[in-house]
This record gives structure tokens, C-alpha cells and sequence, in this order.
């Protein structure tokens, strides 16, 4: 398995369907459907939640129950203010980013479908060059060409509604993937290949794995406090994106060493148990898979912490998958870190026998 390429046609053009499809946190539903129709054939059955969170499940009766996570949503905008002229002030849903916010089109939400906008910006000769205003959440604003307020109610926008990124995925060079929100649709990706993989090879798991993609991630791990309750699992492995720091002006020295294309990336942080760690990284030398290391003082910020710290504690882990631009609408990951996650999921869950605890005192 090691040489075989895993990533099929059928894989990729569910990758791109479900990319392109927004789902900010919140509203993720619709995403959760596409990606609930392509793992179908590989589960048993699937728990679905209040708030939408999805987990297609291998052996539902197994007591002992192993999760792999990635999470659902994507970070978004809401309208927050309306002004008399007809422009849109907004406030963030998760880590948008304002700086990259100017001359961007936009697709606001609306009962009645979406609506077109523009980040609009001064002119480059209307601004004053010695002292230039950076973008900032108080002064970025959207124009969906209305005339007055009156006219963007009209339209259905008001305050409340979610605006996304019309970014959709691409290929730059044959092997790096380009879309907005690959933070952490690539995640459901590679977890829904984890079951592929075990579906076509016929491996039998002796433990129910739960395939998990939480929602509500990017304003604070909320999904993955819901379903950890629910599911009240024995081990959890996580995956979700780090960063690349090799790009300019990031500080190596305070964000580490990291890159696209060097391999999965296994997070050493209190939250992480460091048995199941370990058996993570034997397993990467055993299969001759790449890997990085990366360390998170405190909190490592993914859903890793939500199961690690719930129902008395579950031994959990993160693989992550390194990428470029972060929150950005150009996210950019090598698809061959994407298959060496997928692999080193599938091959980890291979190794995890019923009932082990990853004990420190056995
Ligand atoms: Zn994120």
C-alpha cells in the first residue's frame, strides 16, 4: 500500500464538490450531506446531531469505540451593520481575515439565495501615501450595489446573514491543492478516505470507529464538545491543518519548522497522550511515511483538545496536514501530505487492539 497511489478520480471529484460548497460554521448542513453520501457505502450507519454534526460509524455495538476527526465548517463573515448608503459593515465567524478582505467578491446567504458583493476599497490616487490606512474590521465594507438601506433590505440581506468566499478548489503545478476552506474540509476528506481504504481492503476493526466531522470548530472547538459527550469514546485521533512557515515573513524561531510537501505533521502538546503519540510516529517509521514534528505550548487549538479533555479524558492525538496562507480564500496543501495523513490514519488504526487504555502505569 505504501507505493500505490490512494487518491482516485471518484476521490477527487468528491474533494472539489465538497470544497466548493460552503458551510461556515453555523450552517454547515449541506456540506455535511455531501460528505455523508460519499462515505455511505464505507459505514454501517451514522449519528447526526442537533447543532449537525456527522460521524458515519463501523461496528455501531463495539463497546470499545476509537474516533478519527476533522471538522466541518469554514470560517465566514456576518452582516453586522447596514449603513444609510447601502453598504455592509460585517464582524467575523471564526479567524476571517481582514487583511486580505479589499477587492474580494463575496456570496451573501439570503433565504431568497445568494447575493452577490465587492469588498470595496479607496483608490490607490484618493489615499494618502504617507500615511496609508491598513484594512481593519472597522473599516472594511461590502457593496452589494444597492442604492440606500432600503434597497438591501429588499434584496433580503440584513443583519444576521453569513457571507462566504466564492474561491473554488484548483491545481497549481499537478500536485498542490488551491481553495478556500481546504482548513479543514481537507480533514473529512482524508478521514472519509480512512474508510474508503478500510471498506475496499475488507480490513475488520475490532473496536466501532467513529468517523467524525464535527461543526463549529473555528470559534472554538463547539462541535467537538457536543459530540465527544455523545459518542464517549476511548481514543480520539484528530486531523486538521498547521502551518507552512517557509513563506515570507513568518518567524521560524516562534512558529517552527514546517512544510508542505515533508509529511504529516504530529503535534507534541499537553492535551496529546503520549502513548498514543508514540504508537503514531512507530507506526509512520514502520510504513516508511514522512513526518514532522511540531510543539503547541498549552492548547494546540484543534478539536484534539475538546476529546482530550472530556469524559474524564480520552487519549487523543493530532496529525496535521501543513498549508500555505491560512484563512485565506488561497489555502494551499501538497497533495502528497494529503495522502501520507490518509495513510497514517489508516495504518495507526491497524495497530489499536480492543480495550487498550495507553496506559502510563501498565
Ligand atoms: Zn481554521
Amino acid at each position: 500500500m505504501a507505493t500505490k497511489k490512494i487518491l482516485t478520480k471518484k476521490s477527487l471529484d468528491f474533494f472539489e464538490k465538497y470544497l466548493n460548497n460552503a458551510a461556515p460554521t453555523g450552517y454547515e448542513w449541506e456540506g455535511q450531506k455531501i460528505w455523508m453520501d460519499y462515505l455511505k457505502p464505507y459505514v454501517d450507519t451514522f449519528i447526526t446531531d442537533t447543532y449537525g454534526t456527522a460521524v458515519g460509524v463501523i461496528n455501531p455495538d463495539a463497546k470499545f469505540k476509537v474516533v478519527i476527526e476533522g471538522h466541518s465548517d469554514e470560517i465566514s463573515w456576518y452582516v453586522n451593520y447596514v449603513s444609510d448608503n447601502g453598504l455592509l459593515y460585517v464582524i467575523r465567524n471564526g479567524g476571517s481575515d481582514h487583511q486580505i478582505a479589499p477587492s474580494k467578491w463575496v456570496n451573501i446567504h439570503t433565504k431568497k439565495g445568494i447575493v452577490k458583493g465587492v469588498f470595496g476599497w479607496p483608490a490607490i490616487h484618493t489615499r494618502d501615501k504617507g500615511k496609508e490606512t491598513p484594512p481593519k474590521l472597522d473599516n472594511i465594507f461590502i457593496d452589494i450595489g444597492a442604492k440606500d438601506k432600503e434597497e438591501v433590505e429588499k434584496m433580503g440581506v440584513h443583519v444576521g446573514c453569513v457571507i462566504t468566499y466564492p474561491d473554488e478548489f484548483q491545481v497549481l503545478n499537478g500536485d498542490k491543492f488551491v481553495c478556500r476552506a481546504i482548513d479543514n474540509r481537507a480533514g473529512g476528506f482524508m478521514i472519509a478516505e480512512v474508510a474508503r481504504l478500510l471498506h475496499e481492503n475488507k480490513k475488520k476493526l475490532p473496536f466501532g470507529l467513529y468517523i467524525t466531522n464535527s461543526v463549529q470548530e473555528e470559534i472554538g472547538l463547539r462541535g467537538a464538545e457536543m459530540i465527544t459527550q455523545t459518542i464517549k469514546p476511548n481514543v480520539a485521533i484528530i486531523t486538521d491543518v498547521c502551518h507552512d512557515t517557509t513563506t515570507p515573513m513568518i518567524d521560524q524561531k516562534t512558529q517552527g519548522h514546517t512544510e508542505i510537501g515533508s509529511g504529516p505533521v504530529i503535534s507534541y502538546a499537553p492535551a496529546v497522550q503520549n502513548k498514543l503519540r508514540e504508537r503514531i510516529l512507530d507506526t509512520a517509521e514502520t510504513n516508511k511515511i514522512p513526518f514532522q514534528r511540531m510543539a503547541a505550548s498549552r492548547a494546540t487549538g484543534t478539536d484534539t483538545d475538546a476529546f482530550a479533555y472530556s469524559n474524564g479524558g480520552v487519549a487523543s492525538a493530532l496529525i496535521s496536514l501543513p498549508l500555505r496562507y491560512m484563512h485565506t480564500t488561497v489555502e494551499t496543501v501538497h497533495r502528497d501530505d494529503v495522502e501520507n495523513v490518509i495513510k497514517l490514519i489508516y495504518e495507526t488504526l491497524l495497530t489499536i487492539k480492543e480495550g487498550e487504555t495507553f496506559s502510563y502505569f501498565d
